[in-house]
């Protein structure tokens, strides 16, 4: 069983890679998250409001949007977005960089528990928020603005053209403890784990589990960096308990609702919404493990986690009450009888 993994994953090639794959084989697919004229978008809906405002970029610089942003197919990082002259940049709630995007657009609106949920889908992510404010007109005007490069991503890791550089990446974080916690989830494959052969590139897979030799392969030379190897290797491994455990799953499964977001992976496809869904939910357990996280904060990041990924609060409820997560700060809110919507208040 071979199981196809982020058909948009060529995007975050190094240009020099890009080029010497376009040459070698014209025949790649370069679909990708970010739609490539995000301005024709057919999905995009009407703003619900102040769309004939008069609208003039100069009343919404320096505008902040809080929000959550997924890049990459990620899960969501809290934060805010500030309008600029320059484009729209996004400032992480804590950790990381701030990164940049210049084009923005309506995806939908979400009306999940009861309350508005704007999605924007950005250069290469999307940008989820209760209060868009000014980005509504932002994303009506269709492109903010341009001339600047448009990759948001921190550019791979490793070295793209070393594949022992490649294979040491996924081999010391397949030996790690964030691993050790996944395999007594799921299991430790038999084989150990390797890199993705040439027709698995050319599928454009960062990550592959093959059931038959219980065998895990990644590709870390093309991912974002160790937030992506990290995400592939449980969504690989989330494949292998899929395999093992599908009555209980399926259980667990029932009521989740589907992937609304046509360009989130996953989207149409049970074992990959599964596997999407396991991935955030360990994300989630992993980002919310120390003790100074508030845990009505936590809970209030699960429900975007689940917006954009249902059943992501399922898989965590379930693996909250497993071994590995004995001491989580959050496991008895987790798993008592009821989660309130944090979003619902
Ligand atoms: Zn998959």
């Amino acid at each position: 069983m071979r199981l196809r993994y982020y058909r948009w994953t060529l995007l975050g090639l190094a240009p020099l890679l890009l080029a010497v794959l376009v040459l070698a084989a014209p025949s790649f697919r370069f679909a990708g998250y970010a739609p490539t004229h995000p301005a024709l978008s057919a999905d995009t809906l009407r703003p619900r409001s102040s769309e004939t405002e008069a609208f003039t970029k100069a009343e919404a610089l320096g505008a902040a949007v809080p929000g959550y942003l997924s890049s990459w197919g990620l899960p969501p990082v809290q934060g805010r977005i500030v309008l600029t002259d320059t484009g729209l940049v996004f400032h992480p709630s804590r950790g990381n960089k701030p990164s940049r995007a210049t084009t923005v657009s309506l995806a939908y609106v979400d009306d999940e528990n009861g309350r508005a949920h704007y999605l924007f889908r950005l250069d290469t992510g999307v940008f989820e928020t209760d209060t868009p404010g000014p980005l509504l007109n932002a994303a009506a005007t269709s492109r903010w603005t341009g001339g600047l490069g448009t990759l948001a991503a921190s550019g791979s890791s490793v070295n793209l053209t070393d594949s022992a550089a490649s294979l040491t990446a996924a081999r010391s974080m397949a030996a790690s403890p964030y691993a050790d916690s996944l395999y007594a989830l799921f299991g430790r494959p038999r084989a150990q784990v390797g890199l993705i052969g040439m027709r698995g590139r050319e599928a454009g897979r960062l990550g592959e589990y093959i059931l038959k030799r219980d065998s895990l392969a990644l590709d870390p030379a093309r991912m974002t960096g160790e937030a992506q190897l990290r995400h592939a290797l449980a969504h690989e491994l989330g494949h292998r308990w899929q395999a093992r455990a599908k009555a209980q799953l399926a259980t667990l499964w029932s009521g989740v609702r589907s992937i609304r977001d046509p360009k989130r992976y996953g989207y149409g496809n049970l074992s990959e919404h599964q596997a999407e869904a396991i991935a955030f939910a360990i994300s989630f357990l992993q980002t919310t493990a120390t003790r100074e996280e508030v845990p009505s904060g936590a809970l209030a990041l699960l429900d975007h986690y689940d917006l954009l990924v249902p059943g992501t609060r399922t898989m965590v409820r379930h693996f909250a009450l497993q071994p590995p997560y004995r001491n989580h700060p959050l496991r008895s809110k987790l798993t008592s009888g009821r989660i309130t919507y944090a979003l619902e208040k």
